[in-house]
């Protein structure tokens, strides 16, 4: 085995560890989380805005910021009137369970029905590290271009649920979402897919009361 495997296999082993007992934590509390992940840019910290306003006076909602250096994201959340707590990783490319771990020991998870943990902007390793998360959720907006979840399948897989962001954005791009649908459901033929604008509200509604299904369980 060469060196660079061993290492990797090293690393994600360590992390699957104390990922499994956040999930076994997150369970006993009755906390229901979601890992959201999603390029820069694509829409993740204003869908979770809209989210929290449609859904923050029906569950309690607490949500963990990854981000590489700035709180900007967080001072964004804290103005929804929910509980945040902001990781910096420093230039790290994605969260890990101990990480989260970490962050949660800050929390009131009795008093929280929902976690929304929004992942460093990244198409690629956040989906490679657990986090302890009952579900992961992919944002991928219209601006990205309908090749993304054939260059990236593996978050694409892992997520039980994709957003095509910006939908309003359709008519101005070459963005063939029939194909982009098309190439999901190859990928992960149970993949639930929602379209989302949070400039127009489109399917914001159908997402939320998902979500909020979710979290009932
Ligand atoms: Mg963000
Ligand atoms: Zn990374």
């Amino acid at each position: 085995m060469n060196l660079e495997v061993k290492l990797m296999k090293n690393i994600l082993g360590a992390n699957d560890e104390i990922a499994t007992q956040n999930r076994k934590i997150f369970s006993e509390r009755g906390v229901v989380v979601m890992n959201l992940m999603g390029s820069p840019g694509s829409g993740k910290t204003t869908l979770l805005e809209k989210t929290l306003a449609l859904l923050a006076d029906k569950i309690k909602i607490a949500v963990i910021e990854g981000d590489l250096f700035t709180a900007k994201d967080a001072e964004r959340i804290e103005r929804a009137g929910v509980d945040v707590i902001q990781i910096n990783t420093a230039g790290g490319c994605h969260l890990d369970a101990p990480m989260i771990q970490k962050a949660c020991a800050a929390l009131d998870l009795d008093a929280i029905d929902l976690l929304i943990v929004e992942n460093v902007g990244n198409l690629v390793c956040p989906a490679e590290f657990d986090i302890g998360e009952n579900f992961k959720a992919v944002v991928l907006s219209i601006t990205e271009g309908d090749d993304k979840p054939l260059k990236y399948p593996l978050i694409f897989k892992e997520s039980e649920v994709t957003l095509l962001n910006k939908i309003d954005l359709l008519p101005f791009t070459n963005f063939d979402l029939r194909a982009a649908c098309e190439d999901l459901t190859t990928l992960h033929p149970t993949i639930k897919i929602f379209e989302t604008s949070c400039t127009t509200g489109a399917g914001l509604g159908e997402w939320a009361e998902w979500l909020l299904g979710k979290a009932a369980r």
